[in-house]
């Protein structure tokens, strides 16, 4: 006959000996764990050809080190192995009772959870869906009424399937938040390393979670002084930035993971939630407000963004307008030298009009930092999944997304949050289509040149609905063809909110503006002068120059250069898209970063020069084109090959060329197609 132990562990109260004596009827024997007096019990069942012994563990609210009944009954688990665990949860406070439940799929014992109680659940007007719950959690749960020894076949085929399937590897990790996790990572390979026999038999991410709760128990049993220092300064560091132990912010993240996995699966009948927390998801979740609240949230912040950000960012502008002024006076007045076009035209010119959007950066990354880290990104990204499922994705794609308003490097690097590659590598592809804030220097440009005051507005609206229109088909077509695959359920987090601290909020928007900083600074200062040098030569003789005024010599310089060059080269397949070479000049330079495109047009259209009329750029693009062109244009550089730093960041995130080159073609075909029917339906009608 087959042996199977079995161990109950649940808290106190929840039925635990009804559902003992339910299994084991008479045949018990009662003593104590030993070198402890606490009480054990274990029984016997036989049921479809197995032995099973019943142990009765010590009625427990969680597996921590301060009580003897906690630790007994998780040594228990650990030294004895039993082959079933089985969770006595009572189902009338599902919520409160889920929280052990949470440390034993952390332990990655066999699960099986007993929803007792669920006569006083159901008179509740509490409605589970079990089938989903049960894919959340990963662990068989059945119903049981133990004093009316309801359930008790199902419990024992649950238990008796359970142990056939032995221990498995569980795919829903509680993620405890991307600060949390980056301690653990480093200390779990620290334990890996350093305790091998520790980790052996208790596993490593066990052993880091109880460390950074200072568990008292595990932490006696470490012995490398590595290990105990790593977690001495990663306590420190979680410490100063939730101003807060890391036990309490694990133990709300561990409710958040219940708090979102009940919100998908249980329903409440009657109204019976009260914490504060749970009256603001309330609303802010709700089915129908909840997604406006979101929009108007994301409007607010926008606005915020760029309203605020002007000033800094004009005080840049002006600010790199004297270096660029004060660098010229170095030389003396008409001079050419080829350092000093470099410097001003190259350098700054290039780098001067990245850094100009980072005030725009640090206010949106301020914003998100607020929003994340109160806990109502957790939100919204619960009430997009509802969305996101439709086409696909999960709900948290649509976090990066959001950040790609701002700039695609941070936005593609968020999609680490996405544990499914599919997920992810779909979200990646399609980022670039969310109008990022260079591109916004783009429509700026051209939509007070082309459109009359009142279409301005709902012009660049148009665009940035036209960008997420693209992206959810895409992400469709991508589900549908190469990232085929069934969508994972996954428990969204409900975190507590919380206070954002100031320090925290500081951190998370330093390390984000910095990255965007030194990655994207990095890229685009090479690029800059790789772009100048493409610009400035080779240069034509002075004997081809001669009899040109000014304007017409640099005008012949570029057109000499290999970049104009270029631009004559690719004129033909511009052409049925209504663009001439000085567009297509300025759209090479636009993969560069998406704002050159401005700066690259202002150069070809030799702006400032001394011209018998001086323009502004704006009045020589109405001159040379039409409205048409003018949308043709921000529709291409909306769609379009992605920035280089940004295909750089996709070959990063997804450690592959293929796919970032990928990324990189298909969007520039599907520019080129969408472009050239919305230019020829449009030449079609005007003419
Ligand atoms: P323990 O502390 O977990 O061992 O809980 P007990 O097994 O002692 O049960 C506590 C009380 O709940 C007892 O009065 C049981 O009769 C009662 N009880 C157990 N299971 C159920 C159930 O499914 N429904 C109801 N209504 N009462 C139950
Ligand atoms: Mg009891």
């Amino acid at each position: 006959m087959k042996k199977i132990t079995v161990a109950l562990a649940g808290n106190p109260n929840s039925g635990k000996t009804t559902i003992f004596n339910m299994l084991t009827g008479a045949r018990q024997h009662v003593g104590n764990y030993p070198g402890v007096t606490v009480e054990k019990k274990e029984g016997l069942c036989k049921y479809a050809g197995f032995e099973i012994t019943v142990v009765d563990l010590p009625g427990t609210y969680s597996l921590t080190a301060y009580s003897i009944e906690e630790l007994v009954a998780r040594n228990f688990i650990i030294e004895e192995q039993p082959d079933v665990v089985v969770d006595i949860v009572d189902a009338s406070n599902i919520e409160r009772n889920l929280y052990l439940a949470t440390q034993l799929i952390e332990m990655n014992v066999p699960l099986v959870l007993a929803f007792n109680m669920s006569d006083v659940a159901k008179q509740n007007g509490l409605v589970f869906d079990i089938e989903q719950l049960s894919k959340l959690l990963e662990a068989m749960i059945v119903p049981t009424v133990g004093n009316k020894g309801k359930g008790k076949v199902e419990l024992l085929d649950a238990i008796v399937e359970t142990a056939r399937q032995g221990e498995m590897e569980r795919t829903h990790k509680i993620s405890y938040g991307e600060e949390i996790e980056t301690e653990l990572a480093g200390i779990e390979t620290l334990i890996a390393g350093e305790e091998r026999r520790l980790a052996e038999k208790y596993g490593t991410r066990w052993l880091a979670v109880k460390l950074l709760e200072q568990d008292s128990d595990v932490t006696a049993k470490v012995h490398s002084k590595e290990v105990l220092d790593a977690v001495r300064a990663g306590v420190g560091h979680l410490k100063t930035i939730f101003a807060d132990e890391p036990e309490i912010i694990i133990a709300g993240r561990r409710y958040g993971f219940i708090s979102g996995a009940c919100q998908e699966t249980v329903e409440s009948t009657v109204e019976s939630r009260h914490s504060t927390s749970d009256m603001i998801d309330a609303v802010v979740i709700n089915r129908i407000l909840g997604l406006p609240i979101f929009l108007i949230l994301m409007l607010v912040v926008f606005l915020l963004t760029f309203k605020i950000g002007k000033f800094p960012m004009d005080w840049l502008e002006q600010f790199f307008g004297w270096a660029g002024r004060t660098i010229t006076d170095f030389w003396p007045a008409g001079s050419e030298s080829w350092l000093k076009s470099l410097l001003v035209d190259g350098v700054i010119a290039g780098v001067g009009g990245v850094i100009g959007f980072l005030p725009n950066m640090l206010l949106l990354f301020l914003a998100i930092a607020i929003l994340e880290d109160s806990g109502y990104m957790a939100r919204a990204a619960f009430v997009m999944d509802r969305i996101m499922h439709r086409i696909g994705l999960h709900g948290k794609s649509f976090i990066p997304m959001l950040i790609g308003f701002g700039c695609s490097i941070p936005a593609i690097m968020g999609t680490r949050i996405l544990e499914n590659r599919r997920n992810r590598f779909t979200t990646i592809m399609v980022i670039p289509l969310m109008s990022c804030g260079a591109r916004l220097a783009i429509y700026a440009l051209i939509i007070p040149a082309f459109f009359k005051e009142k279409w301005r507005a709902p012009m660049l609206w148009l665009i940035y609905l036209i960008g997420i229109a693209l992206a959810v088909i895409c992400a469709k077509i991508l589900r549908l063809t190469v990232f085929k695959g069934e969508t994972t359920s996954f428990v969204m987090e409900l975190p507590p909110y919380r206070r954002p601290t100031i320090k925290a909020v500081c951190i998370h928007t330093w390390q984000r503006g910095w990255m965007f900083l030194k990655r994207a600074g990095t890229i685009i200062l090479a690029i800059s002068i790789i772009l100048w040098v493409a610009m400035s030569y080779p240069r034509p003789s002075d004997e081809f120059l001669a009899g040109l005024n000014s304007e017409q010599a640099r005008q012949a310089k570029l057109e000499y250069s290999t970049v104009g060059r270029i631009g004559r080269a690719i004129e033909p397949a511009l052409k049925p898209l209504g663009f001439d070479w000085k567009i297509g000049t300025a759209l090479i330079g636009a993969t560069a970063a998406k704002e050159v495109f401005v700066s690259q047009l202002a150069i070809v259209y030799a702006v400032g020069s001394t011209g018998e009329q001086p323009q502004t750029l704006r009045e020589k693009l109405q001159a040379n084109y039409t409205p048409l062109t003018g949308f043709c244009i921000m529709l291409f550089c909306l769609i379009s090959a992605p920035c280089v730093a940004s295909v750089v960041m996709t070959k990063r995130e997804t450690n592959s060329w293929p796919w970032a080159l990928f990324q990189f073609a298909s969007l520039t075909a599907l520019a080129y197609i969408i472009t050239f029917i919305v230019y020829q339906l449009g030449s079609l009608i005007a003419g």
